[in-house]
């Protein structure tokens, strides 16, 4: 436990977020109340023990130091002398904003409130401060819920006629804490008058308040372990809620939207603490100082720079106004959108706050793929219903959700969903993770909705007016027109816009920032960044983001075109080889048409080709439909069914697909190869440049590459030779990668199949039980969105060594989901020569490939 003094240079593990940034703008200058704070220690201790050894003896020590620095008794004040009141604060050493309790003006009591009323001459303000803090007392420590103490403060202002808070008279506050008192006294929870057993109660009540459940959502979603334990911060109060020159507000160092450099923010006049940040009121920029506060403006103005060249990036800082007077009560390092991150991330640099190796280090790659969000087609829209503040932006559409419960109800139906609330709590934490867009009626860009939308990477608008929202009813009215649950909505986060039904979207546009981190990022780059595309237009799209070629184009969705299919079919059910021939015939012209698509959109860059892989049945209508034609007396209908019931397997992920099929079919591996080297030799003709390459899928045995590379030279003996190579996805390739490798020119690793494999479950099926198994803490994530770097890992990496070993020649590539997660991607940097990524996380992959070679 230590007084903000004696704490400079400590950890941030140890101090958590927030006494490590009042630690650092104490020491900086900026004026800091005095406090101490409870380590992170102490708390993991209490929740394994239940108690802390000399806790109370150094709490009493520490509150006697801030009786010193402020000159104020605890509690009960002295003479003329306002009593010290304090604020218990918790702060855990990764921000998790509004995710635990904080209780202000504490050490108040009946007594405290009639010295704190003499020694400021204010009545009206003591009672506001005790009810606050009997309210929040009430509810963190003793059990109560908040509503009650809203229902009762609701009750009094409409018996008074009271439009707001700010018309009860210091009277009728006394009267809401006297009954609040009777209210907790009636429960069996009265409230401690001591101000030494409330601090006790407090301190406990943060530590308790890791454990709390919105608090293990919030750790859950965000991957935040859940051993680290808070710290608390105990923290003399200063006041905002003492008049009009008194005040309360949070500024950001630049905009936390787009980056923009610049103080912003929001600001409440005579109010106090989470007034702000609850959205309850809509508070005014901080724009809006410069007209009737210059003074504090700029007071402003000069910490926000102190705040940025101390910690070197960009604050996001509390403060709050006594009489004039300023204090700084937080500061971290802001939340902001992917936009903004690499805005500011460039920018800083520019101005040589930080190194261009900082800035690429400073962006998260994963986030790349939200710049390239949609925004709403201004051109074709039409007015919108609502307008509100473009608080993290991206455009949604989806059905109106009133609760977590119909968000949830409508996700598990594959539908999009829109939350729309009057404001967000933390306990709206589900219904915004799961929810396409958020729309709340009240509260600025900072209000939980805001902050919390854009950590999740949700388009949000918030503190849209016009909006009344009614949850309990399932409905919300704006401008007189009435949405219901399900009815479909569109918002724009960039623009605040909130328009009825579906909306046309368009693309994003290209970010100039991006571009140049971009830039300077790729010298850093070792490995080759390609991408999954299947046609002309992906790759085209994947070429424009950097893509230097394909490294899985996924031959069978060209198959399921309506024109194709029937011949697919006729494939399927040959009985002679004259059927079989002519089947292929038609499809041989289709791929190579593909083919050739697909080559020119990568004219120069390798383009590898992936053999049939899926079971034949999967282009086969589905048995009960084919079933129903065959008994109506369709023969064609009859034919299908036996071949599917003949095809149909118990396990078709595991069966007759990929290069088993390919094999035992051969004139499929022709056609599709045959296709391929025409395709390239037309091009050729035409003056381009194709580079193909060829891989087969699913082999398990050297003996099956053997053969299939015995086919494949039959052709090439005509056309000429073209890169060959085999996936690695079955475990057993990868064990025997030294016999495969001196028969192939690369491997590809398809991760998808070897974590599923090597995992032995079933990627199609396991969303039902995977999520529950990483809550629960049996993994630690999942193994299907980022490469499991211990089991599937160690697999490719065997797989390389002795790979390369008994073939240096041996190209080495990734495909599947991995290839454009940036944790997978910084694992494999040293390992491949290239990942391949859809087209739209090649940004992803370039940037973390990068990352990883800093
Ligand atoms: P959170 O983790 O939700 O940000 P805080 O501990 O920052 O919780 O408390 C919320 C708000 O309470 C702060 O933004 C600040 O306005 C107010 N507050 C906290 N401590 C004090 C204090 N010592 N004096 C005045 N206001 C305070
Ligand atoms: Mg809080
Ligand atoms: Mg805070």
């Amino acid at each position: 436990m230590y007084l903000l003094e004696e704490a400079e240079g400590f950890s941030k593990d140890l101090l958590g977020g927030k006494g490590f940034g009042l630690v650092a703008m104490r020491k900086a200058g900026l004026p800091v109340p005095p406090a101490f704070v409870i380590t992170t220690e102490a708390c993991r201790r209490y929740l394994r023990t239940g108690e802390v050894p000399g806790l109370w003896e150094e709490v009493r020590a520490k509150m006697a130091a801030l009786e010193g620095l402020t000159g104020k008794r605890f509690g009960l004040g002295e003479g003329n002398n306002p009593p010290l009141l304090v604020s218990v604060r918790s702060g855990a050493p990764v921000s998790m904003p509004g995710m635990m309790d904080t209780i202000l003006n504490l050490g108040l009591s009946l007594q405290g409130v009639a010295a704190l009323s003499r020694a400021t001459g204010n009545p009206r303000f003591a009672w506001d401060s005790f009810r606050r803090l009997l309210a929040m007392y009430g509810e963190v420590v003793l059990g109560e819920r908040a509503e009650v103490f809203e229902g009762m403060l609701s009750a009094l202002k409409e018996r008074k006629g009271a439009r707001s808070d700010a018309d009860l008279t210091a009277e009728d506050l006394e009267e809401l804490a006297h009954a609040y008192l009777a209210h907790l006294e009636a429960r069996g929870t009265p409230f401690p008058m001591d101000p030494w057993a409330q601090l006790e109660g407090a301190v406990l009540a943060v530590f308790r308040s890791w454990n709390n459940p919105r608090a293990r959502v919030y750790r859950r979603i965000y991957g935040i372990p859940e051993d680290l334990g808070t710290a608390v911060v105990v923290q003399a109060m200063v006041f905002g809620n003492l008049g009009e020159d008194s005040g309360t507000g949070v500024g950001f160092t630049r905009n936390p939207a787009t980056g923009e450099k610049g103080l912003y923010g929001e600001y409440l006049r005579n109010a106090q603490g989470e007034d702000v940040v609850a959205g309850i009121r809509t508070p005014e920029p901080l724009d809006r100082l410069k007209d009737y506060a210059p003074e504090l403006y700029g007071e402003l103005l000069r910490v926000a720079e102190r705040l940025e060249g101390h910690f070197r990036d960009m604050q996001d800082f509390e403060f709050t106004v006594e009489k004039g007077r300023l204090f700084l009560l937080q500061t971290r390092s802001g939340k902001r959108t992917a936009q903004a991150a690499v805005r500011i991330a460039v920018e800083m640099a520019e101005e040589g706050l930080i190194t261009r190796e900082e800035a690429i280090l400073r962006v998260e790659a994963n986030a790349l793929p939200g710049l390239l969000r949609p925004a709403v087609d201004r051109e074709r829209a039409p007015r919108p219903l609502l307008k509100g503040l473009p608080a993290s932006p991206g455009a949604a559409f989806g059905h109106a959700a009133f609760s977590n419960e119909g968000v949830e109800r409508l996700s598990a139906q594959g539908l999009p969903a829109i939350l729309v609330r009057p404001e967000t709590t933390p306990e709206d934490i589900t219904g915004m993770y799961l929810a396409k867009g958020i729309l709340t009626a009240r509260g600025g860009l900072t209000s939980h909705a805001a902050v919390v939308a854009r950590g999740l990477g949700v388009p949000a608008v918030v503190g849209a007016e016009a909006l009344r929202v009614f949850p309990e009813e399932g409905r919300a009215v704006a401008e007189g027109v009435e949405v219901r649950e399900g009815d479909l909505l569109t918002l724009d986060g960039s623009t605040g816009e909130v328009y009825l039904g579906a909306v046309p979207l368009v693309e994003a546009a290209g970010e100039a920032y991006l571009h140049k981190l971009l830039a300077w990022a790729e010298p850093y780059r070792r490995l080759g960044v390609r991408a999954n595309a299947d046609t002309p237009e992906d790759a085209r799209r994947a070429r424009e983001l950097g893509a230097e070629g394909i490294g899985l184009c996924r031959t069978e969705h060209m198959f399921f075109h309506e024109e194709r299919l029937p011949w697919v079919r006729r494939l399927i059910l040959a009985a002679t080889p004259e059927e079989e021939d002519e089947a292929l015939q038609a499809l041989f012209r289709f791929q190579k048409e593909d083919f050739k698509g697909i080559l020119k959109a990568m004219d120069g860059l390798p383009v590898t080709v992936r053999l049939l892989d899926p079971p034949l049945h999967e282009f086969l209508p589905p048995l009960e439909e084919l079933r129903q034609k065959a008994e109506a007396g369709d023969e064609e209908a009859r034919r299908l069914l036996e071949r599917a019931e003949a095809l149909r397997e118990v396990n078709p992920m595991l069966g007759f697909r990929g290069v088993r099929l390919l094999l035992l079919r051969p004139g499929i591996f022709r056609m599709q190869l045959k296709a391929l080297l025409e395709a390239a030799k037309e091009l050729k003709e035409e003056g381009l440049n194709p580079r193909p390459e060829v891989m087969v899928p699913l082999v398990a045995d050297p003996k099956e590459v053997e053969r299939a590379k015995a086919l494949a030279e039959e052709l090439f003996r005509e056309y000429g030779p073209i890169p060959f190579g085999t996936m690695v996805e079955t475990p057993r390739a990868a064990l025997l990668a030294a016999e495969i490798a001196p028969l192939v020119d690369f491997f590809s690793f398809g991760t998808n199949d070897l974590t599923q494999m090597a995992f032995g479950l079933s990627r199609d099926d396991a969303g039902k039980f995977l999520p529950r198994y990483v809550e629960e803490g049996l993994l630690p994530f999942d193994p299907t969105e980022r490469l499991d770097e211990k089991g599937v890992g160690r697999l490719l990496r065997l797989a390389v060594e002795e790979g390369r070993r008994a073939n240096p020649a041996l190209k080495l590539g990734l495909c599947g989901e991995h290839g454009g997660e940036a944790g997978s991607v910084r694992f494999v940097a040293d390992l491949l020569d290239y990942t391949s990524a859809s087209p739209f996380r090649v940004l992803t992959a370039r940037l973390a490939a990068a990352q990883a070679g800093l």
